[in-house]
């Protein structure tokens, strides 16, 4: 396992569309394993996509499990995740391994129906919400190049400094 060096903004890798994961083998663990690493090595640290560390491909980790009082289904590795369905809107505080000077205020669904397959390849389906929705939402905008940066209504009002 590695801890890998994270991509920041402006860097053009992450304005790039990943492409799907057609290979289920021990290289995709391995990718994997050392995401999960970066991210845990990270402030806040409950979620990474592949394209953060320059791998264009369709793999995020989240976990949010470590925030207190949330509904989550614990750590999870979504490849070729998809958003079937999107409910409701909530505004709320993000930040990203990738702007990590900024926390950004951004508007996202409050439930998803989220499909993606495991590192086996399996398929599955899943019912969230709350902030593990958002931080879904968050990671697979990274697959299609997108940062929270892009989805701030105004930056004036919804981009503060990070505290630290
Ligand atoms: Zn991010």
């Amino acid at each position: 396992m590695a801890i890998l060096d994270v991509l920041t903004y402006p860097d053009p890798l992450l304005k790039q569309v990943a492409a799907p994961v057609t290979e289920f083998d021990s290289s995709l663990a391995r990718l994997a394993e050392d995401l999960e690493q970066t991210m845990r090595a990270g402030p806040g640290g409950v979620g990474i996509a592949a394209p953060q560390v320059g791998v264009l491909l369709r793999v995020v980790i989240v976990d949010v499990s470590s925030r207190p009082g949330i509904p989550n289904h614990g750590r999870l590795v979504l490849v070729n995740p998809e958003i079937q369905r999107w409910k409701g809107m909530v505004k709320g505080r993000e930040g990203c391994l990738s702007v990590p000077d900024f926390i950004g205020t951004v508007i996202r669904a409050e439930h998803i129906t989220l499909q993606a397959q495991d590192i086996h390849g399996g398929t599955q389906q899943y019912q969230m919400q709350g902030y593990e929705a958002r931080a879904v939402q968050h990671e697979v905008d990274h697959l299609d190049g997108l940062l929270f940066l892009d989805r701030l209504v105004s930056r004036h009002h919804d981009l503060k400094p990070r505290q630290s």
